[in-house]
């Protein structure tokens, strides 16, 4: 083992500086905190390259004085507490006074500031080897962060970024998070000098999430000596797809992440709304800052308390009071609701019935007999597998030509084969055909994704898939040929959104996108688990899977089929 050597100070800072500023967002987050400690009423973010290049934080709070100016950037400069004892009574989001002076560690830092009380503003520097600079400007009241360059001098770190639209949409959560708590104080966001966002000052936070997430929500409290929570929540029918689901958890309006607040939340919603639903919920509690402690994660995400049932009961009473009062409201309602639910189904089964037996003089044992015929033409021709049937409609059953028995799963076996065939399909050509949609699909996103939509335009066109943007949604005119049916508006949503929010690895890649929306569509196009399915369905899917060039694992890389050898199998049963 080589010596024991004391680091040097800047690698020091460097290591310490990785765990505060971890990315981008972690920039704004402590920018925009400082600003909200500052008392801003509004707060404007800039960003270039998703933050890469530049994040610049505009406020109108109380400013800093030339000499504090002078102090800020230092490690341990704050102006938020004295002592240690008061970390538990505070308010503010900053006390550890290291936000600047990290992010002027790992970054060209400019700042720009001004006080009521002083003539005029100043202008600090921090260009790393040079002296710092303070230069006078024209009197302006606030704060003006320039951050150039994050990560300049850390290239390992730079490496560890995603894309920039995952980096974007990263910022912009966190600006709405943050925004829903100061619902006083105004938000804008820009990019690439575009407006992406502009929340308004709010009476109150209902109206605030209705303005960033476009929901309506309940409101229901509960209060008692030691805290007060209030949540909001919508009606779990109003969850349009999968990635709106919001679940913020806020205390002392510091947005947080805490397994029992949600476990609170989903035990409170227990067999009240369908399985598998989720509302979207924004709970806030409040609580003595004597019985937490927030300095127990790096970025404050964690919060301590002694007993977890403190963030467990007041949100479980709230939700469930309001809830049970909800439900006894809508019980009349539902009544009505179910019987006529019972009589569509029977008439669904019914119909089904109807369909499965062609002809009543037929016996069971005459259609065994007959799908048996079927199958004797394929062991004829060459025996190589054959289906036995589905398990939890998700598994085909199938034993193969060596007798083993497999368990292929039933939408990557299909994903893998279109898959395959939209690759070769495109490689012809470099692109895929399109078909012209009739009725163009309107589809609604987030200002933030549609910004990122709007650069991948010419991308998708590749794929058979042509759209204009408009303010709110996307207009969809085309879809590619090879998809054969057109996807719902839903699927088309996750399509889209699963493709930017995985734009992760070395910057955009042309490989890696090519080949994510390829596999993207596959599943699409692909039957999905927990569907039952017919026997020639089946018959095809592993003829197709059996077809391709590698069937035994999913586009992804995972198992396509689980195989269990006859020896094992006897083994296991004791008969070897
Ligand atoms: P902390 O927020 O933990 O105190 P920071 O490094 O984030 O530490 O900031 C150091 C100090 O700089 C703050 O305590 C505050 O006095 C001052 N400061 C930072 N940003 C602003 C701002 N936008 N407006 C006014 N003062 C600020
Ligand atoms: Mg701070």
């Amino acid at each position: 083992m080589p010596k024991i050597q004391l680091l040097d100070e800047s690698t020091i800072n460097k290591i310490a500086a990785g765990e505060v500023i971890e990315r981008p967002s972690s920039v704004v987050k402590e920018l925009v905190e400082n600003s909200l400690d500052a008392g801003a009423t509004e707060i404007i973010v800039k960003i270039k390259q998703a933050g890469k290049k530049q994040i610049s934080v505009i406020d109108n709070g109380l400013g800093m004085d030339k000499d504090d100016l002078i102090l800020c950037i230092k490690k341990h400069a704050t102006s938020k507490i004295r002592k240690i004892e008061d970390i538990y009574s505070i308010f503010s989001y900053g006390f550890r006074g290291e936000a600047l002076a990290t992010i002027a560690e790992v970054s060209k830092l400019e700042i720009i500031s001004g006080t009521r009380d002083s003539d005029v503003s100043y202008k600090l520097t921090l260009d790393a080897p040079k002296p710092n600079n303070l230069t006078p400007q024209t009197k302006y009241l606030g704060t003006t962060i320039n951050v150039y360059n994050l990560f300049y001098n850390i290239p390992a770190r730079q490496k560890f970024l995603k894309s920039d639209s995952y980096e974007l949409k990263k910022i912009a959560e966190l600006i709405k998070t943050i925004s829903v708590a100061n619902y006083k104080v105004r938000f804008k966001f820009y990019s690439e000098d575009k407006l992406i966002f502009d929340f308004k000052v709010c009476e109150d936070i209902k109206k605030r999430i209705k303005d960033v997430f476009n929901f309506d929500v309940f409101e229901s409290e509960y209060k008692d000596p030691v805290v007060n929570a209030k949540v909001y929540f919508t009606n779990y029918a109003d969850v349009k797809d999968l990635y709106q689901e919001k679940q913020i958890f806020y205390v002392n309006n510091r947005a947080i992440i805490n397994k029992t607040m949600s476990f609170a939340v989903s035990k409170a919603f227990e067999s009240k709304i369908p399985k598998g639903k989720k509302p979207n919920v924004f709970v806030f509690l409040d609580l003595n800052p004597k019985v937490i402690d927030v300095n127990v994660h790096p970025q404050k995400l964690e919060i301590r308390v002694k007993d977890n049932n403190t963030f467990f009961y007041p949100i479980y009473n709230a939700l469930k009071n309001k809830l049970e009062e909800g439900l006894k409201q809508n019980l009349e309602l539902q009544k009505t609701k179910i019987i006529s639910l019972i009589s569509e189904s029977k008439t669904e089964y019914n119909s089904k019935l109807d369909l499965e037996i062609p002809q009543k003089n037929i016996s069971q044992k005459d259609i065994k007999s007959e799908n048996q015929k079927l199958f004797d033409v394929v062991v004829e021709e060459k025996f190589r597998f054959k289906v036995l049937g589905q398990y939890n409609k998700t598994f085909i059953l199938v034993e193969d030509e060596n007798e083993s028995l497999l368990l292929i799963d039933q939408h990557v076996a299909e994903e893998r084969y279109n898959y395959e065939n939209f690759l070769e399909s495109y490689s012809g050509k470099n692109y895929l055909e399109k078909q012209i949609l009739i009725v163009p699909i309107l589809l609604e996103f987030s200002a933030e994704d549609l910004h990122v939509l709007d650069g991948l335009k010419d991308k998708f066109l590749e794929f058979g898939l042509e759209y204009t943007i408009l303010k709110n949604e996307l207009v969809l005119r085309t879809t590619p040929i090879v998809l054969g049916r057109i996807p719902d508006k839903l699927e088309l949503k996750e399509f889209f959104i699963d493709i930017i929010n995985n734009l992760d690895v070395n910057k955009n890649k042309f490989e890696d996108l090519k080949n994510k929306i390829l596999i993207s569509l596959a599943c699409k196009k692909s039957v999905k688990a927990d569907t039952s399915l017919s026997i020639f369905e089946m018959n095809k899917i592993v003829d197709n899977l059996f077809k391709t060039k590698s069937p035994y694992t999913c586009p992804h890389g995972r198992p396509t089929i689980i195989e269990l050898n006859k020896t094992e199998i006897y083994r296991k049963i004791g008969r070897l």
